[in-house]
């Protein structure tokens, strides 16, 4: 009768899910959304990302940098959610992950266009990552001559950069003898 009493008193305390939908509470971490026309392939989240579930690469052969995520492997961590700088993969609601036949079906893809090096060609990383520096150039108020003389900067990749700083110092070292 105890129970019959606690029963009538508090009501259900369980819910009829999966018969009606689950409303899950504020700030739970579902799976991550991926918003492609936000992304712009700094690869962040792939840097971030403790058990692989996200992967960035450059693909040569397609001329792209391929962004990948791996359901199967994501523990909800919500670390790409806090690295990414433009709100392109965000921890949703949903927590029906599951897949009927095909583990292929929990990966998701995006490609990104290529940026190459003004200097070497090489391909080095994508064109809207190069659009979003510049877009943040034009917020700081630099003059148009910084800003292009930065984007200039900004499309030459790493190798390049380092073998003129490599001649920087050589100048440099001359001066002094
Ligand atoms: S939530 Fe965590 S484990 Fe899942 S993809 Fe993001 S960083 Fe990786
Ligand atoms: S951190 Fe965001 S913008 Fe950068 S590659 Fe990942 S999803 Fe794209």
């Amino acid at each position: 009768m105890k129970l019959l009493d606690m029963t009538l008193k508090y009501g259900n305390a369980t819910h009829d899910y999966p018969f009606s939908p689950y409303a899950v509470p504020e700030g739970f971490r579902g799976k991550p959304e991926y918003e492609y026309d936000l992304c712009i392939g700094c690869t962040a989240c792939a840097v971030a990302c403790p058990s692989n579930a996200m992967n960035v690469e450059l693909n040569e052969a397609k001329d792209k940098l391929v962004w990948e995520f791996d359901c199967g492997r994501c523990i909800y961590c919500g670390r790409c959610d806090e690295v990414c700088p433009t709100g392109a993969i965000r921890l949703g609601q949903n927590f029906e992950t599951a897949v009927r036949f095909n583990k292929e079906d929990l990966i998701e893809t995006g490609e990104l266009e290529l940026e190459h090096c003004l200097k070497c060609n090489k391909a080095f990383t994508t064109k809207k990552l190069i659009a979003y520096c510049v877009q943040n150039f034009l917020k700081v108020g630099w003059t148009q001559e910084v800003i292009d003389e930065k984007t200039k900067y900004i499309q030459t990749c790493p190798e390049c950069k380092k073998h003129d700083a490599a001649g920087l110092i050589t100048d440099y070292k001359g001066a002094r003898r």
